[in-house]
């Protein structure tokens, strides 16, 4: 099992070789779920006291159980927020799982921490962070906003000596900020939008107000929300958490790879006045899952707020390094900012730059095609490379009908969403690959 023999090498070779073909196909099949009794079936009993055998266990996934996942990178898959990991970060991730490196501290894995810290640096750069900003990567956004948010009720408890509990967002804020608020036990208080879905200083300023400000340990407006990609009113949303003291998290999960797109970048005015930062690379920044990117206008409160003492710890905490498990909530930690980082340093940051703005160029143009069919209304324009749309004449069942059809026949994976009870179709396209002819192929199945 650990040693290195014939029997290793040559399943060494087989995994190799199966992770290469899986990286070359182009377009993967978009593949699809099947039922647990499906999987019983063919993997029901593969568990067993003896083993059987590497190769064995490599082609029940190769083919069985592979087949039952959907190809998040398909050029097709356009809903939730898909995942297109370039090239690169795929293929490095390899490295990463081989490597056994330990990234919660700078003692362990310094030249992995030291790398992570080079692509969260791009990062701080692109939203305006100072010099001093840091953080870590952590799974993904929902850990991320978490961390943030305990670091924001840490920091508001030892400044005021009392016990602020609540929180402010819009109602399209994403799940994971209710969620946070169920875990830290606080109250998230829902800010009002108007018709453009965003949040602005004004409607915020009155909440707080009416509310009592002091109750208030944090404010999150979001960079692009998953269901439309609004980018609420960061400036004047900043005023206010500056006027009132209250710390101003920014959720980018989806949204904040836009700001390196030259395009769009004048939307996230007043981002750099956030007090924390999250970005998904797995989302729209072409990482691999799971890999969240924190930042920290001021570090120092986020250790403040994280940093785990134990006596076998000490060695770490007493040191004056830079350890990434003081970031966030969790100790042990991947180094899951490394295929991030290899791509962005093998590929250069104009390229991804080009590559977020094909994105935006595609959805422009699924915009314009739904504006040009009678059969299509949009229901918001895209700020970002997230178009919501209805068809006309539909009810929720047609919608559901349709989007089964399209994966049935692997056309497409593209489910229905909602707004204000309303059924909508949606795409969300992060995927370079995914192509004028796509949209489409995907709008004339609709008609
Ligand atoms: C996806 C998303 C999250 C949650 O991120 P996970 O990586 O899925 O945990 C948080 N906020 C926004 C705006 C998102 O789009």
């Amino acid at each position: 099992m650990h040693g290195y023999d014939e029997y290793t090498q040559d399943l060494g070779k087989s995994i190799l070789e199966y992770a290469a073909e899986r990286l070359a196909l182009d377009p993967v099949p978009l593949d699809g779920p099947r039922t647990k009794e499906q999987l019983d079936a063919v993997a029901g009993e593969a568990l067993t006291e003896k083993g059987i055998g590497g190769q064995e266990a490599l082609r029940l996934f190769a083919e069985e159980l592979s087949l039952a996942c959907l190809s998040t990178d398909h050029p097709r898959y356009l809903s939730f927020i898909p995942c297109a990991p370039t090239r690169e970060a795929a293929m490095f991730d390899l490295v990463v799982g081989a490597s056994s490196i330990y990234a919660g501290s700078w003692l362990e894995g310094a030249g992995a921490v030291y790398a992570e810290n080079q692509a969260l640096r791009w990062i701080a750069d692109l939203v305006g962070l100072p010099e001093g900003a840091g953080g870590s990567f952590v799974q993904g956004g929902t850990i991320g906003n978490l961390s943030a948010l305990v670091t924001a009720r840490e920091t508001a408890r030892v400044r005021s000596g009392a016990r602020p509990f609540r929180v402010a967002a819009t109602v399209g804020s994403h799940s994971s900020i209710a969620s946070a608020c169920r875990v830290m036990d606080a109250e998230l208080v829902q800010v009002q939008v108007g018709d453009d879905l965003r949040l602005t200083g004004e409607a915020l300023r009155e909440v707080l107000i009416d509310e009592g400000p002091e109750s208030f340990f944090a404010v999150v407006a979001t960079c692009g929300t998953t269901n439309f990609g609004v980018i609420d009113d960061l400036e004047s949303v900043a005023a206010v958490c500056e006027e009132f003291g209250i710390w101003f998290h920014c959720d980018g999960a989806y949204g904040g790879a836009g700001l390196a797109a030259p395009s769009v970048r004048p939307k996230y005015a007043g981002i750099e006045r956030c007090d924390s930062f999250i970005v998904d690379p797995h989302k729209w920044l072409f990482a691999p899952f799971d890999c969240c990117a924190l930042l920290y206008r001021d570090p120092a409160l986020a250790r403040a707020a994280h940093t785990q003492h134990a006596s076998y710890l000490d060695v770490l905490t007493d040191a004056p390094d830079w350890n990434p498990t003081d970031y966030s909530v969790g100790l042990t930690r991947r180094a899951r900012g490394l295929p991030f980082w290899f791509s962005l340093v093998a590929n250069g940051t104009q390229k991804y730059s080009a590559a977020i703005e094909r994105t935006l160029e595609v959805t422009r143009f699924a915009e314009a095609q739904v504006i040009s069919r009678d059969y299509l209304e949009v229901v918001r324009h895209a700020d970002l490379s997230i178009l919501v749309f209805r068809r006309l004449g539909w009810e929720p069942a047609d919608y559901h009908r349709w989007s089964d059809g399209l994966l049935e026949r692997q056309e497409g994976f593209v489910v229905p969403t909602s707004h204000d009870g309303e059924t909508l179709a949606r795409f969300a396209i992060v995927n370079p690959l995914t192509s004028e002819d796509d949209i489409t192929a995907i709008l004339d199945s609709m008609a």
